[in-house]
């Protein structure tokens, strides 16, 4: 709390009093602490492969390095990296506009079943790579109203999740239901199922924070940058849904977004 006093004189300049204000400034500290937070994580997310860049092209530069097949997996590991600053520059600048609200709700009718197939072919050449079995469950006539781009990237994360953190010849769903809330108002349901590694239930609550990741080195390998959840979440309470993760360690994952069927 923080106390703030000025003096009240009357017209004739003589002391009237005191005009104390008492201010809950624990929010507003709460919210600079984790912005410093947040910088300090940027910071440190982007150093390390700008550290690899720098080290390799040095190594190379140096001209130590004599056979090209060497040679080659130092610029490929170089090219990694740059891809990897890439997709951490954009996931930051996703989120920060997210979370500033610079980014309006753009709603219109999206008709799922047409909708989904056509994420479901984005996603399909990732999928074959690791002869993982992608399929979709979508009702033909569902209509719901959303911002396209933004439920676009929510499905597009979580499936790419998915697919990432599913052994080869796994199993990857996304199914769409209708349903009723208690006062009867009318939901759909997404769910995105995997047949993968699993959450530990003690990291659950946490994967939907930024940079949060329970195993670095697998998240890295999988070119994962730790934000991808955390945006998703955003989007969904953008549209005024709700997002949640059941998930069981070597069996796999279920993450279910709920999502009102129109905006008002
Ligand atoms: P990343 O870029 O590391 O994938 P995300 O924010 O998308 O970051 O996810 C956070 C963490 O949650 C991941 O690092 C991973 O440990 C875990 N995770 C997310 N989706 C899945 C999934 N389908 N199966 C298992 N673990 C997952």
């Amino acid at each position: 709390l923080q106390l703030d006093g000025v003096p009240m004189f009357g017209e004739d300049g003589s002391f009237k009093g005191m005009l104390f204000l008492l201010q809950n400034i624990t929010a507003i500290r709460r919210l600079e602490n984790m912005r410093s937070e947040f910088v300090a994580n940027v910071s440190h997310e982007l150093k390390t492969p700008v550290a690899a860049v720098k080290g390799f092209a040095e190594t190379l530069l140096g001209g130590g390095v004599k056979d090209e097949e060497t040679a080659r997996s130092f610029l490929q590991i170089i090219y990694d990296e740059s891809e990897r600053l890439n997709r951490l520059i954009s996931d930051i600048l996703d989120l920060s506009k997210i979370e500033s609200r610079r980014s309006p709700m753009d709603y219109a009718p999206v008709h799922m079943a047409t909708f989904c197939a056509s994420i479901l072919d984005t996603m399909a050449t990732v999928a074959e790579k690791k002869r993982i079995a992608l399929h979709g469950d979508i009702p033909e006539e569902l209509f719901i109203e959303a911002d396209e781009d933004k439920l676009r990237q929510i499905l597009i994360n979580l499936l790419s999740n998915a697919i990432s953190y599913t052994q080869d010849g796994g199993k990857v769903e996304l199914n769409v239901r209708e349903i009723q809330d208690a006062e009867g108002t009318e939901k759909i349901l997404i769910h995105v199922t995997d047949t993968g590694i699993g959450i530990p239930k003690k990291d659950q609550p946490r994967i939907f924070e930024r940079f949060y990741r329970v195993d670095k080195a697998r998240s890295r390998s999988s070119g994962g940058t730790g934000l991808g959840l955390s945006i998703v979440k955003h989007l969904v309470e953008l549209h005024h849904g709700e997002i949640s993760v059941e998930s069981e360690l070597g069996i796999g994952t279920t993450f279910t977004v709920e999502l009102p069927m129109l905006q008002d």
